[in-house]
């Protein structure tokens, strides 16, 4: 299980949300939080649509610079 926003204050962090993408951002000071959207696309359906894009124009970039 994924945890989330570990931070000098909160150690402990945030446990990852299962029906949310799995997308870390940045909050509002300096630590990250999983993202809050559905997730259920992109690899193993574990992100969101806009992430699950993001991903996989990463992936193809990847796969073109390879060959
Ligand atoms: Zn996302």
């Amino acid at each position: 299980m994924r945890v989330y926003g570990i931070w000098s204050g909160n150690q402990n962090g945030v446990l990852e949300e299962t029906d949310k993408c799995i997308e870390a951002v940045f909050g509002s000071f300096l630590y990250t939080h999983q993202y809050t959207r559905k997730r259920g696309h992109g690899r193993d359906g574990l992100y969101c649509k806009q992430h699950a894009r993001k991903h996989q124009e990463r992936e193809d970039y990847a796969k073109e610079t390879k060959s």
